[in-house]
């Protein structure tokens, strides 16, 4: 037959490369990647036959051999799941790299350990950690059975497979192992690795093992031995015998055996197949559940919660769920799987990645549903529509938060959870209107108050002010830039607690989020902030509202279209000014975040660009000082061009980002030459927009000559 040679597609040629030299000596994960897939293929199978039940008369039996050999070095593990055609082998085995791939190195490259390899969907390559040359035979029942060969170094081939024993369906991967692998050969190994690894595979694995049985074989040469020794018996038992005729009988035919050790083969099924979601909870050790969750995830670390439920009645099902102790490294891409539930009927397996099983923002749950109800051969379009799968889902998210809160009760656990997975609860709350109540509960914050904790809305409404009546929260980029941020001095002096949300998607759930309990949730870079004050303070407010009528206005004239309205702040102290968005529009935080996204469509976000009010500080002696020039002259133009300064630093500092940062850098350097006392006469001629500041030149440049003196 002839055979066809083909190149690996460049990434998994390095990672098979990656894979034989990386130093590694955990290899056994091996024989755990090479069984899980021999059980997913008996799953697709098995699947297949409720449709076709023709499909498994090829080969009824559904099951996993390994087999040893020690003569030829070969570890062979055979299933009979739904084998490969031609195509297969070469797109699964070598031409096709999926986005796993350059994953899979890119972690082992920050130090990820190699027994991750599952979860990035290339564990077939696994093989190379203890083989120098892997052969995979394989046959599903539409094409005929070829073998797929490769020593790894770039190539693998290809031929159709005449001579070797038949495979009725499925496929046999023949690991020749490297010389110093030969571990992997001995029983008791490969019955401990079974056991720890692929104890909850739903199919029998059934290890071929030697059994040595003595055997009598006749052989004359020894005849005088057997004879002294059936003399001995003969005195030992001289007066037991009453059947002296039978007795001589029998000696006549031992005297012509004797005792030889004879090695047969067999196989012995190593594990137990009853499905552990059927089983009673209460008799479920912790290493099983860590053991079977590691089985079906593919994680090398144990789960960080657990829960198994059946619920019955009307709807019958078991479930098993586990929260992972990491998130996947694509948990938020586009591309990847939807969900990492399986959904058995009858403890019949009939699909991954279910997407009416269980909403987005759980996808990073995993675990097992196993329902009574629904109909064997249901397909992913009838699914859709079926009434008792919405019912499973919404109890399954029932079931999750229970989960997530219980998890709340130890501290330390809740912190890495809350770690990994707070975007998928952030999510929950913009996209499950139903269950915001509860997931708000399980949120957590750093606030202005609470150092390196995080708190919940629990915590903050518990340490409210006297008279507070909303909730305030600031939005940004870090926390080390919110808690810097102009908008939060006052109501730090005051005594108020401020949440940090700077997460982006923090801004998208708190659009969905108004409320927690009865207090409002209110933007503090945001209009309409209400900060409860005294009388007096009202009567002081109004006071300096009059005061500095005739500067807002001013200011609000100079700056045109660029601000909505210039007022007087309450909520900053230190600074001079800050810009302020409208209640509903987006924050600087959101304006920051849009710009950001490359693929976007930018039209939108002309409407959705908040106007923006300045608001100024009135005790501020800058804001004090401006009001006293304008009130001199309100063409001046030194006002103007400070207004402008003003109000292209409060942009910054309001976390907003400059349109034109060169006129703000001209505006600059014209008072770095006037601190330097660098007078130009082409100076004169700037825009109007840009005035010169001789007028102040006199007053810097003083104080800058005494300095520099
Ligand atoms: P994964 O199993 O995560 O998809 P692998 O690298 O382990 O990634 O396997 C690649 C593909 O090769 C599988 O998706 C499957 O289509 C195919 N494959 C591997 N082993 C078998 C097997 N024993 N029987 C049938 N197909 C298999």
């Amino acid at each position: 037959m002839s055979e066809e040679k083909f190149a690996f597609n460049a990434d998994i040629e390095q990672l098979m490369s990656l894979i034989i030299n990386t130093f590694y000596s955990n290899k056994e994960i091996f024989l755990r990647e090479l069984i899980s897939n021999a059980s997913d293929a008996l799953d697709k199978i098995r699947y297949n036959s409720i449709t076709e039940p023709e499909q498994l008369e090829t080969e009824p039996d559904m099951k996993i051999k390994i087999i040893p050999d020690k003569t030829n070095n070969t570890l062979t593990i055979w299933d009979s799941g739904v084998g490969m055609s031609k195509l297969d082998l070469v797109n699964n085995l070598g031409t096709i790299a999926k986005s796993g791939t350059r994953h899979f190195m890119e972690a082992v490259q920050a130090g990820a350990d190699i027994s991750m390899i599952g979860q990035f969907g290339v564990g077939f390559y696994s093989a190379y950690l203890v083989a120098e040359k892997v052969t995979v035979v394989s046959k599903n029942n539409a094409d005929e059975q070829y073998i797929w060969e490769s020593n790894a170094g770039g190539t693998f081939t290809i031929k159709q497979d005449a001579d070797s024993e038949a495979i009725t369906r499925g496929t046999k991967i023949v690991l020749t192992l490297k010389e110093d692998q030969s571990e992997f050969l001995e029983e008791r190994r490969l019955k401990d690795l079974i056991k720890k690894h692929s104890e909850f595979i739903g199919f029998p694995i059934e290890l071929m093992v030697e059994k040595t049985t003595d055997k009598e074989v006749t052989d004359s040469d020894d005849e005088e031995e057997e004879k002294k020794e059936e003399d001995k018996k003969d005195d030992n038992e001289e007066n037991k015998d009453e059947e002296p005729k039978i007795e001589e009988e029998k000696k006549e035919k031992v005297k012509k055996t004797k005792k030889i050790k004879e090695v047969t083969h067999e196989y012995e099924i190593l594990n137990k197949t009853k499905p552990i979601w059927m089983r009673k909870a209460d008799d479920i050790t912790k290493d099983e559940y860590a053991s079977f969750y590691k089985s079906i995830s593919n994680d090398w670390e144990e789960h960080l919660a657990v829960k198994h439920f059946n619920v019955e009645g009307q709807l019958e099902f078991n479930a098993l769920l586990f929260v992972p102790k990491r998130a996947p490294f694509d948990l938020f891409e586009n591309k990847k799987k939807k969900n990492n539930l399986k959904l058995y009927v009858r403890r019949v397996f009939i699909m991954d990645d279910c997407e009416d099983l269980i909403p987005e923002w759980l996808s990073f749950v995993k675990g097992v549903v196993d329902s009574n109800d629904l109909p064997l051969n249901i397909s992913r379009e009838t699914l859709q529509q079926n009434k008792i799968l919405k019912v499973i889902k919404k109890n399954i998210v029932k079931k999750c938060l229970e989960m997530f809160a219980e998890i709340a009760d130890n501290q330390e656990d809740y912190k890495k959870f809350y770690e990994q997975f707070s975007k998928n609860l952030k999510l929950g709350i913009h996209e499950d209107t139903a269950n915001r109540k509860k997931l708000a509960e399980l949120l957590r914050f750093h606030t202005s108050k609470s150092g390196e904790d995080q708190i919940s809305f629990k915590d903050y409404v518990s340490r409210m002010k006297e008279g507070q009546k909303d909730i305030f929260y600031i939005t940004g980029e870090s926390r080390a830039s919110v808690a810097q941020s102009p908008f939060i001095e006052t109501l730090r002096k005051k005594g108020y607690e401020v949440l940090y949300l700077v997460d982006p998607i923090d801004e998208y759930m708190v659009q969905q989020m108004k409320d927690y309990e009865d207090h409002k949730l209110k933007s503090v870079t945001k209009e309409g902030l209400d900060m409860d004050d005294t009388e007096d303070e009202k009567k002081k407010k109004e006071e300096e509202k009059a005061k500095f009528e005739p500067l807002c206005k001013l200011m609000k004239e100079i700056l045109g279209d660029k601000v909505e309205k210039v007022v007087l702040s309450t909520r900053i102290d230190e600074s001079p000014c800050v810009l302020v968005t409208s209640e509903f529009g987006w924050s600087a935080n959101m304006e920051r975040i849009m710009k950001a996204q490359a693929l976007r469509d930018s039209s939108t976000s002309s409407y959705m660009v908040s106007k923006k009010t300045l608001e100024l500080n009135p005790r501020h002696q800058i804001v004090d000082e401006l009001r006293k020039k304008a009130e001199v002259d309100q063409s001046d133009k030194t006002v103007k061009d400070l207004v402008w300064l003003m109000y292209e630093t409060s942009i910054l500092t309001s976390g907003f980002s400059l349109d034109e940062p060169q006129n703000f850098a001209s505006r600059i350097h014209r008072m770095i030459k006037l601190g330097l006392s660098i007078f130009e006469e082409d100076n004169k001629e700037d825009d109007d927009d840009l005035p010169p500041l001789e007028e102040d030149a006199e007053e810097i440049d003083t104080n800058m000559m005494e300095k520099v003196d």
